[in-house]
């Protein structure tokens, strides 16, 4: 049966020229970078040159990025590392911002939830952009606090400016580049302390380096400006589909509709729907969407980014995600519209 897939916010496939650069990695760089020999200090050479490229295209110092496994680790490794030194202070963090952001937060004793800003607040944690909701946020103020930024979701579909923080986390598997890479960015001179002690990445986290994710995110990077540019066109799609979609029954909503969005997501509340029901059936009929909620143990949890926009848990449960990839075809678009209709 033919599939179609509008859960590019959840992971999207790898650019075909990032599967190549990942299997030749495999094939050829599979020495370990931290060895003296020609081997390994070519495999070095190769993660500098990727770090030189994707630093330069962050506009940030290459010394300042540090290589990791995934966007979790990454506010793992930061947000821990931040802890020792201003943790007796609180941290200020948007509350729709995503477990992995959340949990790492727990060796916090202080945490105050945006949009309150403590005075003596030592750092503000703001997603660029929402997973469910796909709504963009700004970093608010909060003068001599470290302003950390999730850019997991914003990356490769808008553009991203790091000047008005002072670390931001990446994720690799979101934006056409391969699963396996995550980027950690600190300004330098950040109070912070390595939480995976190791060698590698300056000290900063442990472990050999993952060089074929390494080299295969240097190469998702080359073609992030025509992913964003593919990426500004779905808007249009996007916004015809919800306007059709709105027009069959007032019980249908656009779940941040009025407000700046990424824009290939569409979170649609299906109010006295159950939105688990309506996943299954759409995933019978062919379609990949994505419930708000989230699976965990066999239970499912109503995503809190939806009841934190003042929805009540029954409606945070009623809820679908629709993200598009950047090549989404407006046949599938009609498709999928089609099949909702069959089902509402
Ligand atoms: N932050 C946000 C906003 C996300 O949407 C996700 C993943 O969905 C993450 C962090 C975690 O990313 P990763 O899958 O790279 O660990």
């Amino acid at each position: 049966m033919d599939r179609s897939y509008f859960d590019a916010n959840a992971s999207a496939p790898p650019l075909a020229e990032v599967v190549e650069a990942v299997r030749r990695a495999m094939q050829e760089d599979w020495a370990n970078p931290t060895s003296t020999h020609r081997e390994g200090q070519r495999a070095r050479f190769r993660i500098e040159e990727a770090r030189r490229e994707i630093a330069a295209s962050l506009r940030v110092a290459p010394g300042e990025l540090v290589f990791c496994a995934s966007a979790t680790e990454a506010l793992h490794l930061l947000l821990r590392g931040l802890q020792p030194a201003l943790g007796e202070r609180p941290a200020a963090v948007f509350p729709g911002e995503h477990s992995a952001c959340l949990n790492p937060l727990r060796a916090w004793s202080r945490v105050s939830w945006l949009p309150e800003l403590p005075a003596d607040c030592a750092t503000v944690v703001q997603m660029a952009a929402n997973n469910e909701t796909g709504i963009l946020y700004a970093m608010p103020g909060g003068s001599g606090a470290v302003r950390v930024k999730d850019c997991a979701q914003a990356w490769g579909k808008v553009p991203v400016s790091l000047e008005d923080c002072d670390a931001a986390v990446f994720s690799g598997h979101k934006m056409g580049g391969p699963r396996g890479a995550g980027l950690l960015w600190m300004r330098s001179g950040l109070p912070w302390e390595a939480v995976m002690e190791g060698p590698q990445e300056r000290r900063r986290r442990g472990g050999t380096e993952d060089l074929p994710a390494i080299l295969g995110l240097a190469v998702a990077v080359r073609h992030l400006t025509e992913r964003q540019a593919a990426q500004a066109s779905l808007a249009v799609l996007r916004d015809q589909f919800e306007t059709e979609i709105t027009s069959w029954h007032r019980d249908i909503e656009v779940i941040g509709g009025g407000a700046p969005r990424l824009p290939n997501t569409s979170c649609l509340l299906f109010k006295g729907r159950n939105g688990e029901a309506l996943h299954a059936s759409l995933d019978l009929a062919g379609f990949a969407v994505s419930t708000g909620s989230a699976c965990h143990s066999g239970s499912v949890k109503p995503s809190h980014a939806i009841t934190t926009l003042g929805y009540s848990l029954e409606e945070a449960r009623s809820v679908l995600r629709i993200s598009m990839l950047p090549d989404a075809q407006p046949s599938e678009v009609e498709a999928l519209l089609a099949a909702i209709k069959r089902l509402t």
